[in-house]
């Protein structure tokens, strides 16, 4: 018996691991980063250098000495925007169709982004 429930395609995210990004608001307006993680089910996203956070470490393999590190948090996905890595502009997706596949493009110069 089907329902309606479980995972549904809905979480779609217009960025990846790996997009470069610009922060659109909070305390790192304007910074830009590289996504190291993206978590689509919460449609967040961990942009390297962006909205750190000073944690308590407990002693552990990693950290034997414990303490404070710093290491970045989530970011909602709508708080970010893709910077283009043709034009260096933030940007928003255009859809190309590209030998019978949609890849992404830039809305500004027209250049795809995914298939370096
Ligand atoms: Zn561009």
């Amino acid at each position: 018996m089907l329902t309606n429930k479980g995972p549904q395609p809905k979480n779609h995210m217009h960025v990846k691991k790996g997009d470069k990004v610009v922060v659109l608001s909070g305390k790192d307006k304007g910074q830009q980063g590289e996504i190291i993680e993206a978590i689509p089910k919460k449609m967040k996203v961990v942009v390297a250098g962006v909205n750190k956070v000073k944690r308590h470490m407990k002693p552990n393999q990693k950290y034997p000495n414990g303490g404070i590190i710093t290491r970045e948090s989530p970011l909602n996905v709508s708080k970010v925007m893709l910077v283009c890595p043709s034009c260096k502009k933030p940007t928003r997706i255009a859809k190309k169709l590209v030998n019978g596949k949609f890849v992404r493009a830039c809305k500004k110069c027209g250049e795809v982004i995914d298939n370096k």
